[in-house]
């Protein structure tokens, strides 16, 4: 955690806020559930990231349309982790991927019909 966001997060505030937020949203990760997955969320996430100026404004840090639950993997992707995946078109085409969502149903063993993933091979 970066210093500037400690007392933030072990305010009341938030706290209370994220709890409240989290039991709105049944405790799930809300990208998961988009794609019909049913994932527990881990960390109540900032869509604005926090920063140092806007740290005191509770439009960004306590707004519910500022949060979205995510599950640790669903997190990291939303901080720009995305990794570069391949995938087989159904022309038999290796692709690269970015998009969260592909990956995401294919990981969890979504449709019948879409792309084939190799998580490991990277570009
Ligand atoms: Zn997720
Ligand atoms: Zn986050």
């Amino acid at each position: 955690m970066k210093d500037f966001a400690r007392s933030f997060y072990s305010s009341k505030a938030w706290k209370d806020c994220r709890e409240s937020y989290r039991k709105s949203r049944q405790g799930l990760c809300e990208v998961c559930l988009a794609q019909g997955i049913l994932t527990p969320a881990e960390i109540v996430h900032h869509k604005i990231e926090i920063n140092p100026v806007n740290i005191n404004d509770p439009s960004v840090t306590l707004s519910w349309e500022n949060l979205q639950c995510v599950c640790r993997e669903c997190h990291a992707k939303a901080h720009g982790a995305t990794e570069r995946r391949w995938v087989i078109d159904e022309e038999g085409h290796a692709v690269s991927v970015e998009s969260p969502t592909v990956w995401i149903r294919n990981r969890a063993g979504g449709t019948e019909d879409g792309p084939r993933i190799f998580p490991n091979t990277r570009e």
